[in-house]
């Protein structure tokens, strides 16, 4: 059999029949091994491991249902740079992922009442942000810690979001909420301890809203790739990737921001890469940095989390922006979008 280190992929009208000459053909081309077809619904793709084999694009691209054909290095297709014909993007809740302008998400860990949400969303507003963040249901370590407002918090996030002008983003915890969570919120979090739910990814493959996957903080960013394109491969192209930190060995910080994974991800996959500062350290005076940091690097938007008394925070208090402390860090913020192109 070819060495699969590289794919021959198709991108195709249809997937071939059975005894479909270009099917044979690739075949043929990949040693007898069989070619992945795949239908995801919005599209469609046959992805056949080719090894060293000599290939000649344009004789495949020229084949009667072939968009185009191109060689890579790893099978994932949907994700990957190559994919969908240099012309990646889609809208994602007013956002339009590929402009210049940034995304800029603020809110708190968890919603905890309706006039918390109100003060925030109105903050949030007045400092450019355009999505309202809120967790309704809280993933949390402890069985006894504040497990979020659940229904209750949901609608009052959305209530806030439209009050305010802002659309809404909050985690979906797992398969159970995902209807109702669909329903009120513009865009879905899978949280970092869902980040290989497999049961859960597949669902968000039949939803239509954009999804923001967060990396587990033991994914490799591989392992983050590979989630996104489950949900991808299942029929949601509306798929943006977050690094929110790592597991490390260091102690002084909550987690370890990975910066490396901001500029990999964006030179490997066609995908939106937003920056979680907040969980990528844990602590509020290291957020502006952060976000500065990961917006020069490329990310094309970042997710702050926020608080009107951080110290009395329900959870990630310690991590949270006080709310008269967002105008500098958007200032900030804002000159080194400019200074990389990008616009706050
Ligand atoms: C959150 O955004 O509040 C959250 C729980 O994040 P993560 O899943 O990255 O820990
Ligand atoms: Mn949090």
């Amino acid at each position: 059999m070819a060495d699969p280190t590289r794919w021959l992929v198709l991108d195709l009208d249809h997937l071939p029949r059975a005894d479909d000459a270009l099917l044979t053909d690739a075949r043929r081309l990949a040693g007898d091994a069989e070619p992945r077809l795949h239908d995801a619904g919005w599209a469609r793709y046959l992805a056949a491991p080719v090894g060293t084999e000599a290939v000649d694009l344009a004789t495949w691209t020229a084949r009667p249902g072939v968009h185009r054909a191109w060689l890579q290095e790893d099978d994932a297709v949907f994700t990957g740079k190559l994919w969908p014909n240099g012309a990646p993007g889609f809208e994602a809740a007013g956002w339009p992922s590929t402009g210049k302008e940034l995304l800029f998400i603020a809110g708190p860990c968890a919603v905890e009442s309706a006039v918390q949400m109100d003060e925030i969303a109105a903050a949030c507003a007045q400092a450019g942000a355009q999505w309202l963040r809120g967790g309704a249901w809280k993933p949390r370590t402890s069985p006894y810690d504040f497990q979020g407002l659940g229904a209750r918090g949901l609608e009052m996030l959305r209530d806030a979001g439209d009050r305010h002008g802002l659309r809404v983003i909050t985690e979906v915890i797992g398969t159970d909420e995902l209807p109702e969570v669909a329903a009120a919120s513009d865009v879905l979090q899978i949280g970092a301890r869902n980040a290989q739910n497999f049961p859960l990814l597949r669902k968000l493959g039949a939803v239509d809203r954009p999804v923001l996957l967060k990396r587990g903080f033991g994914c490799t960013l591989r392992e983050l790739v590979g989630a996104a394109e489950y949900v991808m491969a299942h029929g949601n192209p509306r798929v943006m990737l977050c690094e929110r930190g790592i597991r490390s060995f260091e102690a002084s910080t909550r987690f370890t921001f990975d910066i490396n994974a901001v500029p990999l991800l964006k030179q490997t996959t066609h995908l939106p890469v937003i920056a979680d500062p907040s969980h990528g350290t844990g602590r509020a005076p290291l957020v502006g940095p952060v976000a500065r940091a990961a917006v020069a690097a490329g990310a094309d938007g970042v997710m702050i989390e926020v608080h009107p008394d951080p110290d009395r925070a329900l959870s990630d208090g310690r991590q949270a922006v006080g709310l008269d402390e967002l105008p500098e860090l958007v200032t900030g913020l804002r000159r080194v979008a400019e200074a990389v192109g990008r616009a706050l």
